[in-house]
């Protein structure tokens, strides 16, 4: 990787990587494209990063469609697609792991501990494997790309941080590998999420009291069939510090269950 990365920077050209854990979607190939714009040549990788799943996660039947992404890749004009083996990533006896603390404990963090320590610690090791100028992460994991513009922000890992917007299927709901996951009804309820935050954001707009509308959008979205919220809260969009009045940039975040699939999604306010 750092290989092919090398002979395109010494020959004058730019590179960004675009992560990914494959299961590729139009989301996926919308950061391909953003990533085209930004640096001469593009490398997206696809790994399943066991160390960002939980236990009790869906590591082992998360889908994997190494084949179709590669297509898709290509079609997006994808100049490199680097795809490790979990052996190829982590030695056995790897002991290392980055942590970036403090917001990382909260919003998905709570519920999933240990998550971001696993993106982190992948994130860093693509960095340093692809030696990229730029890369591409979507706004659809929100927290994500903070932790990780915190990240190369703090170890000063000089790759320069892409945010691209969220894809949506036509109902709203946010473009996600795991949307395979649903069945045809499940799949209409998971339309109520963006719903329901898109409703909660118009009423924050216009100054309503934050955890009233929180707490009708937590009933909203049990109402149209979802089975456990993990949390639905307002944040400072720079910071993700929590407010308690609405103030420009704010954001929305959410993340709730319909059976067994977890959703993510959040809006600006
Ligand atoms: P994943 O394969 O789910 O780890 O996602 C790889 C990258 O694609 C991450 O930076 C995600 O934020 C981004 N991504 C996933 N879904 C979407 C979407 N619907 N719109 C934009 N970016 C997305």
């Amino acid at each position: 990787m750092r290989q092919a990365i090398g002979k395109l920077r010494t020959s004058g050209k730019t590179v960004a990587l675009v992560p990914t854990m494959g299961a590729l979607h139009e989301g996926h190939i919308s950061l391909v494209k953003l990533a085209t714009q930004h640096a001469d040549a593009v490398a997206a990788s696809i790994f399943v990063n066991p160390t960002q799943f939980g236990p009790n996660e869906d590591f082992a039947k998360y889908p994997r469609t190494e084949a179709e992404d590669i297509k898709a890749l290509e079609a997006a004009e994808c100049d490199i697609a680097y795809v490790p083996t979990v052996e190829e990533m982590y030695d056995k006896n790897a002991t290392t792991t980055v942590q970036v603390g403090s917001i990382t404990e909260e919003l998905c963090g709570a519920f999933r501990p240990g998550h971001f320590d696993g993106v982190a610690t992948i994130v860093t090791k693509l960095f340093m494997q692809a030696q990229p100028d730029a890369a591409v992460f979507g706004e659809k994991d929100y927290q994500q790309l903070f932790v990780i513009r915190k990240l190369v922000a703090d170890l000063d890992i000089p790759v320069k941080i892409i945010g691209a917007p969220i894809m949506r299927e036509a109902d709203g709901l946010a473009m996600s590998s795991r949307n395979r996951y649903l069945s045809e009804q499940e799949r209409k309820i998971a339309g109520v999420m963006n719903k329901t935050l898109h409703e909660a954001v118009g009423k924050l707009r216009k100054g309503g009291e934050i955890e009233k509308i929180i707490m009708q959008a937590k009933d909203a979205l049990l109402a149209g069939g979802f089975s456990k919220i993990d949390y639905i809260d307002a944040r400072d969009a720079k910071t993700l510090g929590k407010i308690d009045k609405i103030h420009k940039p704010a954001r929305l975040l959410a993340a709730a269950h319909i059976g067994k699939t977890r959703l993510i999604d959040n809006m600006e306010i």
